[in-house]
């Protein structure tokens, strides 16, 4: 595996590979791995020939007041870990080969951006994801591009920018690995203490809740809502939102048919968690 830290350097790797017919598979990360991480760098493995990982902790899509500073960084460690997936290439640029000085151009998606983590974080979230995916895209110029369900409408976001902006690019979204009592695998699940950590299951139990109340017959919005409502409430949780949206464009759902989202964020001790869970009427 190499790793690489400019972007010419990348197109030329990326490049040679193309002229020998190889195609081209991208995961984004922002690295401190584990197997949710794993599991797209799998698939691409499967589904591409040449496998770009990158590694950037994009500073444009945290808040002022986020984990920017803190956030888990351990590039030998991502690295070994890459490397034993296969990957080709972990291109792990230093910010400023990302946003040079006079760097001055931001993209915004409208309306699937101005809900739930949108809404939760602000608009720079989006806007910063937005430009730093479309940067790896014009960068790498991929088949193929990996993206978690975890983040279920980072997916969409990404699905439109490729959409809108006519770029070349399928998008495979990868099922959400979790631990075994349900926990959604995430960078920021190591800022939870014990305590936090036992808390943190209700998130994953609360959406569960509400595919039960699904089973049992449930379709109303609110009700399959208040469902998840009460786990998190008996946990001591209090979300910062918990909603229910139609899974293509984030609309509200207020009477469920067919497929929906519903998405979760919560603070739990020190760590900002959210998950989701597609709920579907059986035909
Ligand atoms: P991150 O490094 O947190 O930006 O995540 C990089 C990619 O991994 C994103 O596409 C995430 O959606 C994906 N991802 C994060 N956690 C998981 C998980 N538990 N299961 C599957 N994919 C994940």
């Amino acid at each position: 595996m190499r790793i690489i830290r400019t972007i010419a350097e990348l197109r030329d790797a990326v490049r040679a590979a193309r002229q020998d017919g190889r195609t081209v598979g991208l995961v984004p990360t922002m690295g401190a791995f584990h197997a949710g991480h794993l599991s797209l760098m799998q698939e691409a493995r499967t589904g591409t020939d040449l496998v770009v990982v990158s590694l950037f902790v994009n500073p444009t899509q945290f808040g002022p007041n986020e984990d920017l500073s803190r956030y888990p960084r351990d590039e030998a460690r991502d690295a070994r870990l890459a490397e034993g997936e296969g990957v080709d290439i972990l291109f792990a640029p230093e910010p400023a080969e990302i946003y040079p000085d006079g760097f001055a151009t931001t993209i915004h998606i409208a309306g699937i951006t101005e809900v739930l983590d949108g809404a939760s974080r602000g608009a720079h979230h989006f806007d910063g994801v937005a430009t730093v995916v479309a940067k790896l895209f014009g960068i790498v110029a991929p088949d193929v591009a990996y993206f978690g369900q975890k983040d279920a409408q980072q997916v969409l976001v990404v699905r439109r920018l490729v959409r809108d902006l006519n770029i070349d690019v399928r998008i495979q979204a990868v099922p959400t690995v979790r631990e075994p009592d349900g926990l959604a695998l995430s960078s920021r699940n190591i800022y939870l203490d014990p305590d936090a950590r036992q808390q943190a299951t209700a998130l994953n139990r609360a959406l569960a809740a509400a595919a039960e109340a699904v089973d049992r017959g449930e379709r109303d919005g609110a009700a399959i809502v208040d469902a998840a409502a009460r786990i998190l409430n008996d946990a001591g949780i209090t979300p910062e939102y918990l909603e229910l949206r139609t899974a293509d464009d984030l609309r509200p759902v207020t009477v469920l048919t067919g497929e929906a989202l519903l998405a979760v964020a919560a603070q739990v001790g020190a760590a900002r968690l959210i998950d989701n869970r597609l709920l579907r009427v059986s035909a």
